[in-house]
Formats: structure tokens, C-alpha cells, sequence
């Protein structure tokens, strides 16, 4: 057993996958339509349409990017000093981590530092 493989992209090698499967699949509908027309079985004409459309959404899912990583995201930085309790939230800037130091709280001599990071979805870019 050795770990080979492991430095191949997953994405594109399952994309691969995908299709190769779908196309066997969409093979198997089809000779089970041409079953069911040969042995006038009407049951296999529809297992095989139904097989045949499964396989045809699946491959317009494999084909299209994730429509979440599309949306737009708003990324919130909440900041927070424990000796006043002081508690801000701002917009996330680059090189923000949680723990991170801030220098002096606002409001008193305690040091403030990010508490959390969180994100909001943003519904815009309605369609239809
Ligand atoms: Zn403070």
C-alpha cells in the first residue's frame, strides 16, 4: 500500500469521475430504453428515461461552479477589551485574526483585541 495520488487536484480528478460514471449511466439508460422498446416492456422505457434524466442534471451540476461561492459576503470583525468591557464591531480588514492584539482600548488603559470574525450573506444580485 503506498499513499500515491494524493498530490492530483480532487476537484478535477472527481469532475473526471463524474463524467465517466454519467456517461456509463447515460449508456445503461439508454440500453435499457432500447430493452424496453424491443421487449415492449414499458416499465424499462421508464427506468431508462428516468436513469437518463438523473444523469443529465448530474452532469449540469458538475459543470457549473458552486453558486455559493458567488455570493457576495460581508466579513465583520468584533473587537472587545475585557478590563472595560469595551465591544466594537467593524468591517474585516486584511491580516485580522481572533486573539489578535489591538494596542489600548478606546475607553480605558486595557488592550483590545478581535474577539471573533464572522460573515453576512448578502441577498443582492436577485434573479428572476
Ligand atoms: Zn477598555
Amino acid at each position: 500500500m503506498s499513499g500515491e495520488g494524493s498530490d492530483n487536484k480532487p476537484s478535477k480528478l472527481s469532475r473526471i469521475a463524474a463524467i465517466i460514471i454519467g456517461l456509463i449511466m447515460a449508456a445503461g439508460a439508454a440500453y435499457l430504453m432500447y430493452l424496453g422498446i424491443a421487449t415492449n416492456n414499458f416499465l424499462y422505457i421508464i427506468m431508462g428515461f428516468l436513469l437518463f434524466s438523473f444523469v443529465t442534471s448530474l452532469l449540469n451540476i458538475g459543470a457549473r461552479p458552486v453558486p455559493s461561492l458567488m455570493k457576495p459576503v460581508n466579513t465583520m470583525t468584533v473587537i472587545k477589551c475585557d478590563k472595560c468591557g469595551f465591544s466594537e464591531i467593524r468591517e474585516f480588514r486584511r491580516g485580522d485574526y481572533i486573539f489578535k492584539e489591538l494596542g489600548k482600548c478606546k475607553d480605558c488603559d486595557g488592550t483590545a483585541y478581535i474577539k471573533s470574525i464572522y460573515t453576512i450573506e448578502e441577498e443582492k444580485g436577485k434573479r428572476l
